[in-house]
């Protein structure tokens, strides 16, 4: 039986309020502290072209490490399996933002999701195009039909200004020589490339071509081989919400991308997309409202990956 969307997401709607005023705005982005933690939008988009939303849904906001599954999904399409000499495929048990790790595993990071993997995307995007940011601008443009995708320039300047970690990050893998570019282009492009802003409307669709085993539901371009597609959602399972997939695997159940800017990105395959943005995060750096939402909608559509 068809769940009824519309109805599932007032429900969530209503419950979620009381946890609006709960999680904490992410801080060391400066310009990220600036957004009020009481906004709550979510949106769904299924395979055959249904769409719904509700609350802040159609609101544009940070997407920061939801970025990083367009950059993956990129280098993965043109690179292959290539990618996973310079990065791992297993979850790292440690904070995103880590150095401890790195040093001892030899800069070669645990997956690309912790800052240190994407950091490693982000260097092979840069030896293959001119721009790396601007690539991974146009492929989010194409994945979510949308041509007014940008980034947000005072969000990724802010970001660049506090990058000290980043900068290290970067630094330590040169060193181990797992990084070819310039440390310093790199991360600019990292920071531009982080601030790219989408509703959850268009989050949803731009991420509905992993729930469809690669390809555009609304026109058939295959992005990934469907092969790709399974890998890129097992790595959302295992990596995709920080130092806490297990439990929101256990929670959720679905393959997921979260970012500090309070959105994620949560995959039904073969079924549907569904974003939500709440900017108050939990200790672990993911949405607090967001997750419970998605909890909630897995629970209530009975869809779920197991
Ligand atoms: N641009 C952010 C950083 O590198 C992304 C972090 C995130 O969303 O997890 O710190």
């Amino acid at each position: 039986m068809t769940p009824d969307y519309s109805a599932i997401l007032n429900t969530i709607y209503a419950e979620i309020q009381p946890l609006l005023s709960e999680g904490e705005v992410a801080s060391y982005i400066p310009q990220l502290s600036t957004i009020s933690p009481q906004h709550f939008g979510m949106a769904v988009y299924c395979l055959d072209g249904r769409t719904f939303a509700v609350g802040d849904a159609h609101q544009k906001f940070s997407l920061q490490s939801i970025t990083k599954l367009f950059a993956l999904a990129l280098a993965f399409s043109r690179e292959g399996d290539s990618i996973w000499t310079r990065v791992g495929r297993e979850p790292s048990g440690n904070p995103f933002n880590s150095l401890v790790q790195l040093e001892y595993e030899r800069g070669k990071p645990r997956n690309p999701f912790i800052n240190a993997g994407a950091l490693v995307i982000s260097d092979i995007l840069s030896t293959r195009f001119v721009q790396s940011d601007i690539a991974v601008l146009q492929f989010a443009r194409m994945i979510a039909d949308e041509p007014n995708i940008d980034f947000d320039t005072t969000v990724a300047q802010s970001e660049h200004e506090t990058a000290h970690r980043n900068y290290a990050i970067a630094h330590l893998m040169k060193d181990f020589g797992n990084f070819h570019n310039p440390v310093r282009t790199v991360i600019e492009s990292y920071c531009r490339q982080c601030s790219i802003t989408m509703t959850c409307a268009e989050l949803a669709k731009a991420g509905s071509f992993l729930a469809q085993h690669g390809s555009i539901p609304w026109n058939g371009t295959q992005i990934l081989d469907a092969s790709s597609a399974k890998r890129m959602n097992a790595l959302m399972l295992t990596c995709g919400t920080y130092d806490a997939a297990g439990d929101f695997a256990y929670r959720v159940g679905l393959p997921a991308k979260s970012g500090v800017g309070g959105g994620i990105l949560a995959l039904v395959p073969g079924d549907l997309a569904v974003a939500v943005w709440s900017p108050g995060l939990d200790t672990t750096g993911n949405s607090l409202a967001g997750t419970y939402a998605l909890e909630r909608f897995t629970t209530l559509t009975a869809r779920s990956i197991f």
